[in-house]
């Protein structure tokens, strides 16, 4: 009885709370008006081109959302400018997201999905601002922002 996944298993076997299929995911982004890549980047793990996303120079308070599920995963005080052309934050919100080694493209790096619907974030680097020493490098069409709700409970 084998106990280890074989090699070439699919990189993501672990289960997600929200399961919906390539089409259904396509055409709810779609509906939302998701940014271009949004569906490559988290159904596919591909990265959008840098300096190019809405949320990469985003500055206003508020939360930001997985775009395919609308789970929270970061709040805008954690943002921070890294510099590198993508969304950073230093911490994410608390079972939000679930990190994954990834050694694709020759490289050592800890991928972060949503912890609701596995969609691909972006990587986790531990090369951020104290105090938590961590910069989430998202993909800004992965995220979806909202301002806080008039009244709303902080
Ligand atoms: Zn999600």
């Amino acid at each position: 009885m084998e106990t280890f996944p074989k090699p070439g298993a699919p990189p993501h076997p672990m289960q997600f709370p929200i399961q919906k299929t390539a089409e259904q995911w396509q055409a709810l982004l779609q509906a939302k008006q998701a940014e271009l890549p949004a569906f490559a980047v988290t159904r596919h793990a591909a990265t959008e081109r840098p300096f190019t996303g809405k949320y990469e120079q985003h500055w206003a308070p508020g939360q930001y959302h997985c775009i395919c599920c609308d789970a929270p995963l970061f709040v805008s005080d954690t943002k921070f400018d890294a510099g590198c052309g993508w969304p950073s934050f230093s911490q994410a919100l608390p079972g939000a997201i679930t990190e994954v080694a990834d050694h694709s493209h020759g490289m050592r790096r800890v991928e972060t999905l949503c912890s609701q619907c596995g969609a691909h974030l972006g990587h986790v680097f531990p090369d951020g601002p104290a105090p938590t020493g961590l910069r989430y490098c998202m993909n800004s069409a992965a995220l979806h922002f909202s301002e806080p709700e008039a009244g709303a409970h902080t």
